[in-house]
């Protein structure tokens, strides 16, 4: 892009993936790419210099948090985290909105994690700059869809005519709900596999219908994995369940192993969003189709991007 053509983020909340189209993804994508040869040529850059970005995450995380830190200073940047809460005002009982207006006195952007599913587009109508959801609990994750997106094109090279067989905890991810809007906007087979009670909520359900994509649910991953070119495993959600009973009857349904992947194509790739619990075996790290640890990278690249077009030019 050149410097005088504004970006289309500039300056905008980044709430859902609903606000991205190809063309913009393309975008993205395309500044990705800039930023992985930008870092292997020199490590970083300057291009955020005078600005400041404020991490606050009111729920666990390794890998948003530090790779959205991670990116500013590669980009010259600097953050402010916040990510015990407790030891915030919040602990004193100081409401989200009045959080988000102090933390824009002195940020030109914040990152936002809340348990509360909606609680960022409330974040957003207080904040006087741009909020950029790191997860509202069950609701979405925009931020890992487009990595996860950008993996899957930098891998495979192409998104149209792909099958991508999602498996594990498809009620409550929230990488999940958000990767498959994505994925409607491309002509892509997608397949479902969870126990009943962790099934893709129906709303979304009834999207990938109307988007007129081929579509299946079943409760056996050996049914998807030949035909699978992306198999995306995730973590059943302990925190999302009221009580523990509840969730040990669902776990450990599903493992991905070498003795599954004998079955799935020689060239396909197997995704997670991280952390793994018992989903996924280490055995399978050493295997070519393991993208999990590029996908981490890719979180980076994608996420200085993302900064670079809300905060840059
Ligand atoms: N890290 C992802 C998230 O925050 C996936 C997970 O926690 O299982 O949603």
């Amino acid at each position: 892009m050149s410097k005088d053509e504004r970006s289309p983020l500039a300056g905008r909340h980044v709430l859902s993936v609903g606000q991205f189209d190809r063309e913009l993804l393309g975008t993205v994508f395309g500044r990705a790419r800039e930023m992985r040869r930008m870092v292997e040529s020199v490590g970083g850059g300057r291009a955020l210099a005078d600005r400041v970005l404020t991490c606050l995450f009111y729920e666990p995380s390794t890998r948003t948090s530090s790779s959205f830190l991670a990116a500013m200073q590669r980009l010259g940047g600097r953050v402010i985290p916040i990510n015990g809460v407790q030891f915030s005002s919040v602990g004193k009982g100081e409401s989200l909105p009045d959080t988000v207006r102090t933390l824009g006195q002195y940020s030109d952007a914040i990152v936002l994690r809340h348990p509360e599913e909606g609680a960022v587009a409330l974040a957003a109508e207080y904040s006087p700059v741009p909020i950029i959801n790191a997860g509202d609990g069950v609701g979405e994750h925009p931020t890992q869809a487009l990595l996860d997106l950008f993996t899957i094109q930098e891998e495979l090279g192409q998104l149209d005519g792909l099958t991508v067989a999602m498996v594990g905890d498809l009620r409550y991810g929230r990488t999940v709900h958000s990767l498959t809007k994505l994925l409607l906007l491309y002509d892509v087979r997608l397949r479902f596999v969870s126990p009943d009670t962790l099934r893709l909520p129906m709303a979304l359900r009834n999207q990938a219908e109307a988007a007129g994509r081929s579509i299946r649910e079943t409760h056996d991953l050996s049914e998807v994995v030949r035909e699978a070119d992306v198999l995306y495993a995730t973590r059943i959600q302990r925190e999302r369940f009221s009580d523990t009973a509840a969730y040990e009857q669902v776990r450990g349904q599903y493992l991905v192993d070498l003795l599954l992947l004998r079955q799935a194509k020689e060239r396909m790739v197997v995704m997670h969003p991280l952390p793994r619990v018992d989903e996924l075996a280490p055995e399978v790290d050493t295997d070519p189709r393991a993208a999990y640890f590029r996908q981490v990278r890719n979180g980076m690249l994608v996420r200085m991007a993302l900064l670079t077009l809300v905060l840059g030019q």
